[in-house]
């Protein structure tokens, strides 16, 4: 694989984490070169094998708050198999925090093997009913909580808050300002709205929803800006949710090992798989001008991966 390696390494320093193994790797594929496109993926997945990808942007300043408070406690919010709270998890034991996860659901018999890694982290878990999470940003939930845990910085699901959306706008300063296209897989729309946030006006930042039937994305674009409009440089591709959220189909797992094989390029099944299948589709169906430099985000979550039966996947 080809590496051009032209992070901008003045943002390592920022971090609270050695980031130094991102790195950006152009893929090699004759559909692009007959396009006259290039594809490249940011690999922060690479950054570390637990807390990497767009979570550990997203809570940089949650843990930098929390880091200056006397608590020195995170609380926050995820499903049984959420990266958010693997990474979460993680960067806090790392930093000497106390993490505490409420977990969407009943605590079941066995516990996925995302729980079981928060709880070696030293992750407090509490399970709660569905129907409860569904209202955790409920002002008397949030007090209910405090009361039970004390004081503490609260993340929100997914880092969904202007403050995540202000931490993975770092990820646009490793970039630099080479690519017109900047394309990433959309959850909660936290990491869109912090590449809009540092994104010059000639490029395009690209969404690929994987969620089924999103309609309240410009509302959460809004939000997490903290701007009255919307820029006019972004674009969502809403057709590639292959059946909604975690769900796949064999030519979802067929690409990905194509991916392996033709580029040694690990993707998960959630998010960088339909992100990477969408751009490249969209290549063959010329949505890019000739000359496009399209980058790609490898956003992580290869630890969701393992959820998936032995011997899916080829990597
Ligand atoms: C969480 C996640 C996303 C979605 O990010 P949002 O900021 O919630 O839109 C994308 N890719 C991966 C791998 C993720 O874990």
């Amino acid at each position: 694989m080809q590496c051009e390696n032209n992070i901008n390494r003045q943002v390592i320093p920022k971090m609270l984490f050695d980031i130094s193994n991102a790195a950006i790797e152009m893929l090699p594929n004759d559909l692009f070169q007959q396009k006259q496109v290039t594809v490249s993926v940011l690999r922060i997945d690479k950054i570390h094998p637990v807390v990497s990808g767009n979570k550990l942007f997203k809570l940089h300043f949650f843990l930098q708050e929390a880091l200056q408070t006397s608590h020195k406690t995170i609380l926050t919010f995820g499903g049984a198999y959420s990266n958010h709270l693997a990474a979460t998890a993680y960067a806090c034991s790392v930093l000497g925090l106390k993490s505490i996860g409420i977990i969407r659901g009943e605590e079941p018999a066995e516990l996925s093997h995302t729980l079981l890694q928060c709880l070696n982290e030293g992750m407090q878990l509490k399970f709660i009913s569905r129907q409860q999470y569904a209202e955790n940003d409920d002002a008397e939930f949030i007090q209910s909580l405090k009361n039970e845990f004390g004081e503490c910085t609260l993340v929100p699901e997914g880092g969904y808050h202007p403050l995540g959306a202000k931490g993975a706008a770092l990820i646009m300063d490793l970039v630099g300002k080479n690519y017109s296209h900047i394309c990433t897989a959309m959850g909660t729309a936290t990491t869109l709205a912090g590449l809009l946030r540092r994104a010059e006006p000639f490029q395009k930042i690209i969404g690929i929803p994987v969620l089924k039937g999103m309609t309240d994305m410009e509302e959460r674009l809004l939000h997490l800006t903290g701007n009255k409009t919307l820029p006019g440089n972004f674009d969502l591709l809403d057709d590639y949710h292959f059946g909604g959220y975690a769900k796949k189909t064999d030519e979802l797992i067929q690409f990905m090992n194509q991916c392996w094989q033709q580029y040694q390029l690990p993707l998960d099944f959630v998010y960088t798989a339909k992100m990477l299948y969408a751009v490249t589709d969209q290549v063959k169906k010329d949505r890019f001008p000739k000359g496009s430099n399209i980058l790609c985000l490898h956003t992580g979550g290869l630890q969701g991966n393992r959820s998936l039966p032995a011997n899916t996947l080829n990597f």
